[in-house]
């Protein structure tokens, strides 16, 4: 058994079970899928972050009959519930930072539910109180939709937060949830830097000027991340790490790793995999292949910013952010 190491911040398995998917009912063995427990355990993961990704009204009407995405957003949670609950011998559910340290202590991984897309809240903010007594403890602000909080930059780069964006972002850093701009447009992203008082993370994304899409970084944006004490996750995807690919290579993660480092400082880097959202090919395989993403950064990196990268920074922000 490997040592559990490997801090992932974003992977869309566990709502795949939600939005119909047979194949994700199983989260403890799914040999076809990018991720599961089993293999997690082999190969040395500390604390995945399940993100319960909320898809746009329309498309919950069309595979739950329940056009409401608060409906959505409770119907996950009890998924990732039951799913994390089935499995306690293995992985037990976080609040706190003592939490995984306590797991750690007893050879646990850490689970910690996370969300996508903000708009469950649709405009409540005592629903954020909710999501936190549920255990949420990130919120990725938007997805590729506009939403009560702001834009996508896939549709208005531009647009800064709306106001209940602001509202929420505000209520997050007093209740202790990490904010998490990954899909946001890029005026949202620096009205997060201007109205966040803790770190931030942008959870799945990598640097726009060595892969020139818009859900990655610039070196500006990679500099506010740092100045604030939060962290980038590192994201598989083929075509965010080089444009139009579809093949994931580890020295391409390396390679990103390291521009972010030279940018901003190896403090900000972190692992972003977005397993089970991307349907990119990966050299490594899955989860099962961590360990070969890591001897990519050893060729680029000492020992003591790897471990940075695996998982100090991502228990730094933790500890910073949640408490
Ligand atoms: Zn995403």
């Amino acid at each position: 058994m490997n040592k559990m190491r490997f801090i992932d911040l974003h992977c869309d398995t566990v709502v795949c079970e939600v939005m119909g998917n047979e194949d994700s009912k199983n989260l403890r063995s799914n040999p076809t899928g990018m991720l599961d427990l089993l293999r997690m355990k082999e190969a040395g993961c500390l604390l995945q972050c399940f993100a319960l990704y909320i898809p746009p009204m329309k498309r919950i009407a069309s595979t739950t009959g329940e056009a409401d995405e608060w409906d959505f957003f409770n119907d996950a949670a009890d998924c990732y519930d039951r799913q994390i609950a089935a499995n306690t011998d293995l992985i037990r559910p976080v609040g706190k930072y003592a939490d995984i340290e306590k797991n750690m202590a007893d050879g646990i991984m850490s689970s910690m539910m996370t969300i996508e897309n903000g708009e469950p809240l649709n405009g409540k903010i005592e629903r954020l109180d909710e999501m936190y007594r549920r255990g949420v403890r990130l919120i990725t602000l938007t997805h590729n939709q506009e939403n009560t909080l702001g834009y996508p930059n896939c549709l208005e780069p531009d647009a800064g937060l709306k106001p209940f964006g602001i509202e929420t972002v505000r209520r997050m850093n007093e209740l202790g949830i990490i904010i998490d701009t990954a899909h946001l447009s890029d005026g949202g992203f620096w009205d997060v830097v201007k109205y966040s008082t803790k770190p931030f993370v942008a959870s799945h994304s990598n640097a726009r000027e060595l892969c020139p899409v818009m859900r990655n970084l610039t070196d500006d944006m990679l500099r506010a991340v740092a100045d604030k004490g939060g962290m980038v996750g590192l994201n598989y995807a083929a075509d965010f790490l080089v444009d139009k690919t579809r093949y994931t290579y580890c020295a391409d993660i390396a390679r990103h790793a390291r521009y972010m480092a030279d940018k901003a400082g190896v403090d900000i880097v972190a692992l972003g995999s977005d397993f089970d959202g991307i349907s990119s090919t990966l050299e490594f395989g899955g989860v099962e292949g961590l360990g070969m993403i890591e001897e990519a950064l050893n060729r680029c990196f000492t020992a003591d910013e790897v471990d940075k990268i695996t998982h100090l920074n991502a228990l730094r922000v933790i500890k910073d952010t949640v408490g």
